[in-house]
């Protein structure tokens, strides 16, 4: 079977020397443990936070070792006394066809409730950064304007249909006409900015005539530094990633202290999705009702197999990915 292993740590962009792919055996489970079939495996802008040598939030990869991340597999062979051949779980799992876990390491998941890959995006960890970053840290209320930047990804495009289903005035920013277009015309958002085309700070003036009081920020940089300027009086901020400074080694650009955080009282919080960990069941459980209301809806990038993992990781900092970048291995 394929894996793929950490070759190299990148400065700047990670290129086709980053990874090394490699042949191995199956592994065999022993008591306790399952052996997995991979089927989806998700690749996630943090990957390249874990690429570089210092700890940041997730301890870095090993050099010469697999990438790991979210997987979602069947169970084709086990060793524990819970989980049974033909069960679909979700893991944090090497990036490998085959793999092999502890049956504690891994969680089942209901396959009756929502496609499985929906366990990698709006109903897994990208869904639950949107809905806790927004409604604990952004606090929306009704009628406020809520700006999310990086807004047709996974985590963005969750986020301002959450604050629309919360009764906010939603305005997205993105890199292309297909993604303005799918905010508006398919999500509902009521303005949306592509930023590599238009004037953001024109532009939010346009879209925001109230001005901003809630921020969701993915991306960090300039785009982040126009919204700065149009917060209202007691905006929050919920900073959820920098993607635009993650392949570059110079510093973060950061708020103006007196001019954006000072002189409109502005609540700025970083956070991490494990920070809500006691509540997940929570946000799993809103985010699937919503979906089968039909409130929520989610788009998927799916490319088919082993071999495109690096590429579509790459994709994710072009911004080739419309809602969730996956890629398939196998047929369930
Ligand atoms: P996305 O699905 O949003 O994919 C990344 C998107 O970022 C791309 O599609 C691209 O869209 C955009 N992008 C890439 N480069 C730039 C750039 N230089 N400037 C502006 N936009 C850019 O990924 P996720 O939804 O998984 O993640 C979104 C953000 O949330 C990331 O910053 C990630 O690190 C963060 N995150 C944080 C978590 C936490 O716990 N704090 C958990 C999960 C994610 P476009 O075409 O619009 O440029």
């Amino acid at each position: 079977q394929k894996q793929i292993l950490l070759a190299d740590r990148p400065s700047g962009k990670p290129t086709a020397e980053t990874f090394q792919y490699a042949e191995v055996p199956v592994p065999t489970p022993e008591e306790g443990q399952v052996l997995i079939r991979t089927l989806y495996l998700s690749v996630d802008p943090y990957m390249r936070g874990r690429m570089n040598e210092g700890k940041s939030y997730v301890a870095p990869f090993q050099l010469n070792e697999p990438i790991s991340g979210g997987v979602v597999g069947e169970v084709v062979d086990s060793k524990g006394s819970k989980l049974k051949q033909g069960d679909i779980i979700i893991g944090n799992l090497p990036w490998q066809e085959y793999s092999v876990a502890g049956e504690k390491e891994v969680r089942q998941i209901d396959p009756s409730i929502a496609p499985i890959s929906a366990y990698l995006g709006i109903l897994g960890m990208p869904g639950l950064t949107a809905y806790f970053g927004l409604l604990d840290i952004g606090k929306p209320k009704e009628g406020e304007t809520v700006v999310v930047s990086g807004a047709a990804g996974a985590v963005g495009s969750a986020v301002g249909q959450i604050a629309k289903i919360k009764g906010a005035r939603v305005v997205g920013i993105a890199g292309s006409d297909e993604k303005i277009k799918y905010l508006i015309d398919e999500l509902g958002f009521d303005a949306a900015i592509n930023y590599k085309t238009e004037d953001v700070g024109k532009a939010l003036a346009e879209a925001c005539p109230n001005g901003v009081d809630v921020y969701y920020d993915n991306v960090g940089g300039e785009i982040s530094e126009a919204v700065h300027k149009r917060l209202n009086k007691f905006a929050r901020i919920p900073v959820c990633g920098a993607i635009s400074t993650y392949n570059s080694d110079g510093a973060d650009l950061g708020p103006r202290i007196e001019t954006t955080l000072i002189k409109s009282s502005v609540l700025m919080q970083g956070f991490v999705v494990g920070d809500f960990s006691s509540r997940f069941s929570e946000g799993a459980r809103e985010l699937a009702g919503w979906l089968q209301e039909g409130k929520l809806k989610y788009e998927e990038t799916i490319v088919e197999g082993f071999e495109k993992i690096p590429q579509a990781f790459l994709g994710l900092f072009e911004g080739t990915n419309l809602g969730k970048q996956l890629v398939k291995i196998a047929e369930p």
